[in-house]
């Protein structure tokens, strides 16, 4: 599959959509409180989708090799799970967790992907830096976006960011193409070498999305086919944004 160069209209759709699925996220992560159940933020994730004009892209979205429809609208991932959580009715947040938010929203029939890390409690202060660098290493692969720019240029400074701060950067997955579909063409991974992969061409579309943990990088999916955990049961964060290629740089689509 061929990395897609987006219209102008279609641009201005996915910028619709973007802005709209940020204000969501924004909302919904200051919502999480104690003692909620991961079933109940889904609720309110479907809710807020829904009033928006727009859906939820996760909801029945059977990835590539998986033989079950995700069956809820956002993912919450806690604590040593890394990302794609299921939503449960028994499982309860807890004083002190760690949880990643993502949810992928689909508008005008064009999509957009979004991931936060939100810190429920006071947090140590280590579990407070895990979440801040992921969030500061997802803004330093956005910012080497710039003309001529190649997707290792992301990786690269993704990946040496954190290992600096000696986190670990997952690498089983990785960011990707986004708009027409949920998932398009380019792979975005979060490691690499500069000057190495796809060119960043203007009209390009990529979710990237970070994803570090306190320990080991390594992660493994569970029975569920979704859950990705640590295989050391350390702590993870995640950050996405959607981001559009410009012809002098870039412009974050997931921002309220
Ligand atoms: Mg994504």
């Amino acid at each position: 599959m061929a990395v897609i160069i987006k219209t102008p209209e279609e641009i201005q759709k996915i910028r619709e959509g973007g802005k709209i699925l940020a204000q969501i996220l924004e909302k919904l992560s200051r919502e999480v409180v104690v003692g909620m159940t991961t079933y109940e933020i889904d609720n309110r994730a479907a809710e807020l989708v829904r009033a928006s004009g727009g859906t939820a892209a996760f909801l029945g979205y059977t990835p590539h090799g998986v033989k079950t429809a995700y069956p809820a609208s956002i993912c919450v991932s806690i604590n040593d799970e890394v990302v794609h959580g299921i939503p449960d009715k028994n499982r309860v947040i807890n004083t002190g967790d760690i949880v990643s938010l993502d949810l992928g929203l689909k508008y005008k029939n064009m999509f957009t992907d979004h991931a936060v890390t939100i810190a429920v409690g006071p947090v140590s202060k280590t579990g407070r830096e895990l979440i801040d660098t992921c969030r500061e290493s997802l803004l330093l692969g956005i910012e080497e976006i710039k003309p001529g720019a190649r997707v290792g240029d992301i990786g690269n400074a993704v990946q040496a960011f954190v290992e600096k701060r000696k986190f670990g950067i997952v690498r089983g997955l990785a960011g990707h193409g986004v708009g027409r579909a949920i998932h398009e063409d380019p792979y975005v991974p979060n490691y690499g070498r500069k000057g190495t992969g796809e060119y960043l061409r203007p009209g390009m579309v990529i979710a990237i999305e970070p994803m570090i943990t306190l320990g080991n990088p390594d992660v493994v999916f569970l029975d569920d086919e979704y859950t990705v955990v640590t295989t050391d049961g350390s702590k993870s964060a995640h950050f996405e944004h959607t981001v559009l290629i410009t012809e002098t740089g870039y412009e974050i689509l997931t921002l309220p």
